[in-house]
């Protein structure tokens, strides 16, 4: 099969968890002799640096102007993440119907976030495919289209904080209380714009030509059969975990999503003087910030428990780590201030649990790395993603859920604790999924999936 000539354009949904899997997606098809131009944001071209490297002919991109969304009065976050949408959605007309039209290599086809559904219409436009990024799991999105499809109204008298809202075409037929279900579909009302926009954008996701999901298909089997039968057996494809290679160049991986705050051999060292699965690591991702209350259970757990850690604590608003804590902690606590190189520090050896909320990168980063999880969702599709992970896969440990179920410190000490206890079950199954996880990628079900999509392209070139 040749590739030459295969020309795809790669959008991600410009923040740091939809990029980032997108872009290692990107590098995979650039190995497999693709040609990939990704629209990128003026803000998050910096991002395509390590991988430009590896592939300067190959790789290309388009600088999009970023998402103006000046008109909008400061929006709160909800609103602002639709605000996003819609201004991304506006380069439509004229900017990118003309350069697709323009471009002297015809796309072969559109590989784009699912949060960028109206690309599906561009593609028809341009008589292209149009796959679509899930950088969510087969669950995951699973709960979104059940939501979006059959959300109780939120004016239903019957809705109050403690309603069960039960989703039973879904394989485990799972159940949230009402707290659970994301914001912005809690908030959503019929009639609304902004809803109406955002619900139309996602299931415009539903008529395109396939769907890429970073994750693997022995990790979510039931909830990939689940979606063949909804979305078309041969639309669905899963490619994940697409971390960056284990051998390759570690300034990559450290540098991925974002600069390290640190410089990474220092906190290399650290963690090589420690002895195999000592160290937790606790991250809550890109866009948590911790409440004052849960910052404060947080520190006290980690001094209380006497472990080893990396803290990496990205925001410096809401919940300050307290006064002295680096200094109580000296010697046994690391705590990085800003972006961590957190794939390269799941990888080594010393770590052996990882404290997290949910997002499924770390998801499937923690997973990779055959660390016990221990999880506290705090938003959206992470209450889903914890179910999984403890009570169907048996690699986790609940310690929490957002602000209505702040765990005791004395008690989250304890898990700390266990968590890097050795012989536990969840240590067994966690060097189970992670075998499972490394095979998919390296020739096992993800990398034949990804070969199928790459052959269908070249077919569908010539
Ligand atoms: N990440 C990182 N360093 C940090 C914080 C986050 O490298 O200091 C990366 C992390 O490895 C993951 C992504 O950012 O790939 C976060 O995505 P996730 O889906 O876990 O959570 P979100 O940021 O969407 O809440």
């Amino acid at each position: 099969m040749s590739t030459a000539g295969v020309h795809i354009v790669a959008y991600p949904y410009p923040t740091a968890s939809h990029i980032i899997p997108l872009l290692d997606l990107t590098q995979r098809l650039l190995t497999r002799g693709l040609t990939v131009t990704v629209l990128v944001t003026p803000n998050n071209l910096s991002l395509l640096d390590p991988y430009l490297s590896s592939h300067p002919s190959s790789l290309n991109h388009l600088v999009l102007p970023a998402p103006d969304t000046s008109s909008s009065i400061t929006p709160p976050p909800l609103k602002r993440h639709i605000a996003n949408m819609r201004a991304l959605r506006d380069l439509h007309y004229p900017i990118l119907l003309q350069w697709f039209q323009s471009h002297s290599s015809p796309t072969v086809a559109i590989l784009s976030d699912f949060f960028l559904g109206w690309t599906h219409h561009l593609a028809c436009e341009l008589g292209v495919p149009r796959i679509v990024f899930s950088p969510a799991g087969a669950f995951g999105m699973s709960v979104v289209f059940s939501l979006i499809r059959d959300l109780p109204k939120n004016d239903d008298p019957d809705i109050d904080v403690n309603f069960l809202v039960s989703l039973p075409r879904i394989p485990n037929s799972p159940v949230y209380p009402w707290w659970q279900v994301p914001r912005l579909y809690r908030n959503s009302k019929e009639g609304d714009p902004d809803w109406d926009f955002y619900r139309n954008n996602m299931l415009a996701n539903t008529g395109s030509w396939g769907f890429v999901f970073n994750s693997f298909t022995e990790l979510e089997r039931v909830y990939f059969e689940h979606l063949k039968r909804e979305l078309g057996n041969d639309r669905v494809w899963a490619v994940g975990p697409v971390l960056p290679p284990e051998e390759g160049d570690l300034e990559e991986q450290t540098n991925r999503g974002g600069a390290s705050s640190v410089p990474c051999y220092e906190v290399m060292t650290w963690l090589d003087s420690h002895p195999a699965n000592s160290v937790v690591y606790v991250c809550f991702g890109s866009r948590i910030v911790l409440t004052s209350k849960q910052m404060d259970v947080l520190t006290a757990a980690l001094e209380l428990s006497g472990v080893s850690f990396i803290l990496c604590d990205g925001h410096d608003d809401h919940g300050v780590i307290p006064d002295g804590f680096e200094d109580r902690v000296d010697g046994r606590g690391l705590v990085i201030k800003g972006w961590a190189p957190q794939v390269t520090i799941l990888r080594h050896r010393a770590v052996g649990a990882f404290l997290t909320h949910c997002g499924w990168n770390s998801v499937l980063e923690g997973i990779a790395a055959g660390v016990v999880i221990l999880t506290w969702p705090m938003d959206t599709d992470q209450f889903t993603n914890s179910t999984l992970l403890v009570d169907q896969l048996g690699v986790g440990i609940l310690v929490g859920e957002g602000d209505q179920n702040i765990p005791e410190s004395t008690e989250l000490a304890r898990l700390l604790r266990i968590s890097i206890v050795g012989g536990r079950p969840e240590r067994v199954q966690a060097k189970k999924l992670s075998n499972a996880a490394l095979a998919a990628i390296n020739g096992g079900s993800s990398d034949q999936d990804l070969d199928e999509i790459v052959k269908l392209l070249a077919d569908y070139k010539k």
